[in-house]
């Protein structure tokens, strides 16, 4: 594939779930206790929107309407922050990939430069709370912590624990009509991923609901062990 990741990114780690599963609350979790970066093809996207890129400006409407960008636009703009040095520390990729294409392709990617995936993590949660879990949350625009109304608010109103600021943001897409869309997208295009980790011999499933601790602890183990 044009544009290989010229160094060794290693290790590299999937993490798998719907919308609300706590993809970002756990990868940043893991970025901190493993050191490696974590990759969200969404904050990717909101930057490229927010910087009023020809990326952004194409993937803009149909992230409001709760549906995926298209696997040309995303691969692209995974494989840009791949090859950056900072990788080589390893990643979790935390909502890439989520279309078979774009599993095909990071493959194709990775082997490029011999390389492969060492695990797939799965978020195992029941479906019918993540429109709870979307629609309370919210996140430090200083430093990225995250948060939630009822599950994890801030010590003191509008104040971040973490770093003090107080411009707390909520995402567009954070909405009851979309999450609804959102959730059939992911059953749709990116719950057969489940297979074809599981046919590579690569899934791993954490149950994930839950107190985020307990969660965060179930997914170190395996992290662990996936990296050992
Ligand atoms: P997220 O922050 O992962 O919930 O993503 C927010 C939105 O960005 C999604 O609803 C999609 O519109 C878009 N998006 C993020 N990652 C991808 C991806 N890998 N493929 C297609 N669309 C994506």
């Amino acid at each position: 594939m044009e544009g290989a990741v010229t160094h060794t990114v290693a290790p590299v780690l999937i993490l798998l779930g719907p919308p609300g599963a706590g993809k970002g609350t756990q990868a940043r979790m893991l970025e901190a206790a493993h050191g490696f970066i974590q990759l969200s093809t969404g904050d990717l996207l909101r930057a490229a929107v927010a910087a009023g890129t020809d990326a952004g400006h194409r993937a803009s409407a149909v992230m409001e309407a709760g549906d995926l960008v298209s696997d040309e636009i995303v691969i692209a703009i995974l494989r840009d922050r791949l090859s950056d040095p900072d990788c080589a520390k390893g990643v979790i990729l935390d909502g890439f990939p989520r279309t078979t294409v774009q599993a095909e392709a990071l493959d194709a990617l990775l082997s490029d430069s011999g390389q492969r995936i060492n695990a797939a993590i799965s978020l195992d949660v029941v479906d019918a709370a993540m429109v709870e879990r979307i629609c309370g949350r919210y996140t430090c625009g200083g430093c990225g912590e995250g948060y939630h109304d009822s599950f994890k608010p801030t010590a003191t109103t509008g104040l971040c624990d973490r770093c003090g600021g107080t411009n707390m943001k909520r995402r567009a897409d954070d909405t009851a009509e979309t999450v609804a869309q959102r959730l059939a997208a992911y059953h749709a295009q990116t719950a057969p991923l489940i297979d074809y980790y599981h046919s590579q011999g690569a899934l791993c499933r954490v149950p994930a609901m839950g107190a985020i601790n307990d969660i965060a602890a179930r997914l170190n183990v395996v992290v662990s062990e996936a990296t050992a």
